[in-house]
């Protein structure tokens, strides 16, 4: 498997530390407010990769924080007049629904700064005593970049021709620092921030020592993989790398990987989506107008290192192709149906017979086309290539089953194209027909309680059912359902 490495600039077979382990790390989001579709792309695409590698056997530890301290969340507290835990849990609960909606699968681990700043204090104290980083008389505490001789490696700057850049832009209240491109650490609190005691001063994490102390909790001193926006590469992952390797000696991350931005086009200019253009628009906002599987394929029909730019044309494109193969998994449940149907009428038992050799033989191009979409995949996470194989499959599909096939070929072809899909986070079933599941489970369950004379329990089911907008009667025939 080769991923593009932003540190080499190359693509580079992909080694483990760990045999059939991944640990990785992706940066999440501040939480002051919904996330837009920006924030959207490395949630899609991180999870991709993800979902791949559970799919090639790997065991993935995945740890995407949330950065629950920063300006933007105190400046949103104190205009509400609450405390900042306020605003950052609200946006943690919106952000998971978010990500719900989009089929992203909750991390392995879902670190927040600020359970983890006696671990930042920590590391802060190492890096202080190793001559990595000093505390300036007002509390503040810096990183010495000059300290680390790698500094730049990432994002291929200089050093020098950085300090060089910093010296002209003078920034008020950093006169304690002996360098302009050293950063911080630790910050000295200001009137109503939230804050902790440090031995330095009552103050609050940098936000680049939050990411590699919680990398180094939940994954250890070297991980596999570390990700995020290509906005990151510099500074904030340039310094995760100076923090991480110089409190332990040991490379930070193998693999770098950074999604190109998501860009919005207006009056002809194109612009990335960010809050601070106010360009941009929330996930919240496209889930009234699409099912957010529709977001989903959009953002994975290009490479996520290609740039993307949003629009209503594309959106509407995504749609109709999902649209495609979500027929294509209807004809074949159809198929499936009619097959047993007419199984049971012509009184046959059992699982059937095999497939017949015309299906072998489809059944063999498909295994060419599964092979054809895991190359794609496995150069850089091509979804784009991954996502053309699938219309070949959905056509190969479409113009070879049918209610007289025989259940095993229907069974292979639904089970390749849902595992194809699965990958891709591409739900195969409708929304619509979940429910109608989940609704018939509850019925089910409430018919059991009943049974026990539970009854309780059977009024605590028809209320949720209620809540979902369903009502239940009871008649002769069995409990019939509908929408309220
Ligand atoms: P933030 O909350 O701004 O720290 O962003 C969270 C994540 O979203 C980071 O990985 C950013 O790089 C990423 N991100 C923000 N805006 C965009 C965008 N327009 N396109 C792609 N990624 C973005
Ligand atoms: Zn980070």
């Amino acid at each position: 498997m080769k991923i593009f490495n932003t540190l080499t600039r190359r693509k580079e077979e992909f080694v483990p530390l760990e045999p059939g382990k991944v640990k990785m790390y992706v940066c999440g989001p501040t939480v002051y407010n919904f996330i837009h579709i920006g924030n959207a792309r490395p949630m899609i695409v991180f999870d991709t990769v993800r979902r791949y590698f559970e799919y090639k056997g790997y065991e993935v530890n995945y740890v995407s924080n949330f950065t629950d301290v920063d300006d933007k969340i105190i400046k949103k507290a104190l205009e509400e007049g609450v405390d900042s835990e306020v605003i950052s849990s609200r946006y943690i609960e919106e952000c998971k629904k978010d990500m719900e909606g989009m089929n992203v699968k909750p991390a392995t681990v879902h670190p927040k700064a600020t359970l983890e700043i006696a671990g930042m204090l920590e590391m802060i104290q190492v890096l202080i005593d190793k001559g990595h980083a000093y505390a300036a008389p007002d509390g503040t505490v810096y990183f010495r970049t000059s300290s680390f001789k790698d500094y730049g490696k990432l994002s291929h700057k200089n050093l020098e021709e950085l300090q060089s850049g910093f010296r002209e832009i003078k920034v008020t209240g950093e006169e304690g620092k002996e360098d302009p491109s050293d950063f911080v650490l630790w910050k000295p609190k200001k009137e109503g921030e939230p804050f902790w005691e440090s031995v330095w001063c009552q103050g609050r994490p940098g936000w680049h020592i939050e990411c590699s102390v919680m990398a180094k909790k939940y994954l250890g001193d070297s991980i596999d993989i570390h990700a995020g926006g290509e906005d990151l590469v510099f500074p904030h992952h340039e310094n995760e790398i100076a923090q991480s390797e110089a409190a332990s000696g040991k490379p930070f991350a193998r693999y770098w990987m950074h999604n190109a931005f998501l860009n919005t086009e207006k009056n002809g200019h194109v612009q990335k989506m960010s809050k601070s253009l106010g360009n941009f628009f929330t996930v919240r906002e496209i889930s009234e107008r699409y099912d957010l599987q529709v977001l989903r394929f959009f953002m994975l029909s290009a490479h996520y290192r290609s740039p993307l730019n949003f629009s209503a044309d594309l959106m509407e494109a995504s749609k109709n192709s999902l649209e495609r193969i979500l027929t294509a998994a209807d004809r074949l449940r159809d198929a499936k149906e009619a097959a047993a149907r007419k199984r049971t009428e012509a009184g046959v038992t059992g699982s059937g017979d095999g497939m017949n050799p015309k299906e072998e033989a489809y059944a063999q191009e498909a295994k060419v086309l599964v092979a054809k979409y895991e190359a794609a995949m496995e150069d850089d996470f091509n979804t784009a290539d991954g996502v053309s194989v699938i219309f070949e499959l959905v056509k190969l599909s479409n113009t070879t089953v049918s209610g007289d096939s025989s259940p095993s070929y229907i069974a292979f072809m639904e089970k390749t194209l849902h595992t194809l899909c699965d990958v891709l986070g591409i739900i195969t079933v409708r929304k619509t027909e979940v429910l109608e599941e989940e609704i018939e489970d509850l019925i089910r369950q409430r018919q059991e309680a009943r049974k026990m004379k539970n009854f309780s329990l059977a009024d605590e089911i028809r209320g949720k059912l209620l809540d979902m907008g369903i009502v239940l009667e009871d008649t002769r025939e069995g409990v019939k359902w509908k929408k309220a």
